[in-house]
């Protein structure tokens, strides 16, 4: 979008006064990739009656399946792939001209220091990339291939762009990577996670408040990292480490570093040294070989673990990935019954934890109006991460977007809270 808007284009305020439809896809399961081509078939109409000049493919779903898509849907113009999105202002240009540039080439983007950038959140909010790419090989998993190997931008980098970012108003950082805990080991020979975040809690003084990270692995978890977690007062006490499952046999076919003693350990610590410390990971279920026995493990991980947080998802067979073809294929009517089992336990436990929460007094950033009535705000605590958690409604609708208040909680229900401004 920084580079689009440098050159010179303006996004649209509604989709009739656009010229061009730039569509940035997902496609590492095939939901996603399905999602993306939903997307792509509902502006292909205006495409053809004229409405639009251009319709440009970008991102994963272009970098899996190539210029095949446009064989397939022939109203797209441009592709770009996940390594050439610095080409975006060429693609749109040469599309307009009648091209149809297709810039697909090995997946090594990195964002630069100082690249334009637009933010799309709401502007009290940002997302703050630190690395791109993943070393690890999950059996199941795409994206190494659509996003390549693991590479992280330096830390005054991206600690200049905090600061910036601070200096325009931001409140709360959400620190993203594909893993962020392998962050640096290209770069400094080591994981550097926690040299980064005491860097950022130190520029944040300028005004960003909050400092959320995502995406961690578990056996990079390490003392200096829990540290950082226990002493940085904007680092928010939640951490989302993305677990995939709690057996042991299942964990190892999906080739992942860490066993189910190791992540109960790594948890328990975390819980010990950081007070009030919520945990969000995300689970497979259905997996190639999960048996009953399996399920009932992964079970058991959830009510010792006790996340506060999560997403299970059914394990989708991607073409290109190990787990693909493998023996046992569990049916869908059984992985989705696996998967209601297990939310159904996570959402008790999600449940619980509000109803624990009523009658305290938390701080919250406040995100702007709700959907469901005028008199009321949606806000979130350090509890809540943006898109993926629940929200903390508050009955005060003078309360603006990106102011920080205290409220005192009164009820909960599954996900979301209310709460009363004090
Ligand atoms: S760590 Fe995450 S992104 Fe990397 S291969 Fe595993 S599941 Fe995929």
């Amino acid at each position: 979008m920084g580079l689009l808007r440098s050159a010179g284009m303006e996004p649209a305020s509604d989709r009739d006064s656009a010229d061009v439809v730039f569509i940035n896809t997902c496609a590492f399961i095939a939901d996603s990739a399905q999602e993306s081509v939903d997307t792509i078939l509902e502006f292909a109409r205006d495409r053809r009656d004229g409405r639009i000049g251009a319709l440009v493919v970008a991102g994963c779903l272009a970098q899996r399946y190539g210029s095949s898509l446009m064989e397939e849907i022939p109203e797209i113009d441009a592709l770009i792939g996940t390594g050439d999105c610095g080409r975006c202002v060429e693609a749109v240009q040469a599309a307009l001209r009648g091209e149809r540039p297709v810039f697909i080439g090995a997946p090594g983007f990195l964002a630069q220091e100082g690249g334009p950038r637009v933010i799309a959140t709401p502007k009290h909010l940002a997302y703050l990339k630190i690395a791109e790419g993943c070393a690890n090989r999950c059996s199941y998993c795409l994206i190494p291939s659509l996003r390549g190997p693991a590479r992280s931008r330096p830390v005054e980098a991206i600690v200049r762009e905090a600061r910036s970012l601070a200096s325009s108003g931001v409140r709360e950082l959400v620190v993203i990577a594909q893993d962020t805990t392998a962050y640096g080991c290209d770069l400094y020979g080591r994981p550097s996670l926690a040299r980064l975040l005491r860097e950022l809690a130190e520029a944040a003084a300028d005004g960003i408040e909050w400092i959320r990270v995502m995406y961690t692995y578990p056996s990079l978890i390490d003392d200096e990292l829990i540290d950082v977690f226990a002493g940085e007062e904007r680092i928010v006490k939640y951490l989302d480490i993305p677990m995939q499952h709690g057996s042991d046999r299942v964990l190892k076919m999906m080739s992942r570093r860490s066993s189910r003693a190791q992540m109960i350990q790594v948890c328990g610590r975390l819980r010990e040294r950081v007070p009030g410390l919520v945990l969000r990971t995300s689970l497979i279920v259905g997996f190639p070989g999960e048996t009953d026995e399996d399920f009932e493990e992964l079970l058991s991980f959830i009510d010792i673990v006790r996340p506060e947080r999560a997403g299970v998802f059914e394990f989708s067979a991607e073409e290109g990935t190990r787990a693909y073809d493998m023996p046992g294929q569990v049916p869908s009517e059984v992985a989705a019954g696996r998967r209601g089992i297990a939310m159904e336990a996570l959402a008790r436990i999600s449940r619980e934890f509000g109803e624990s929460r009523v009658g305290s007094v938390t701080r919250v950033l406040v995100d702007g109006p709700s959907d469901e009535s005028d008199l009321v705000v949606e806000a979130r605590s350090y509890a809540e991460a943006p898109e993926v958690d629940g929200k903390v409604y508050i009955g005060d609708a003078t309360l603006a977007a990106g102011e920080m208040v205290d409220v005192a909680i009164t009820d909960a229900g599954r996900y979301d809270l209310a709460a009363d401004r004090i």
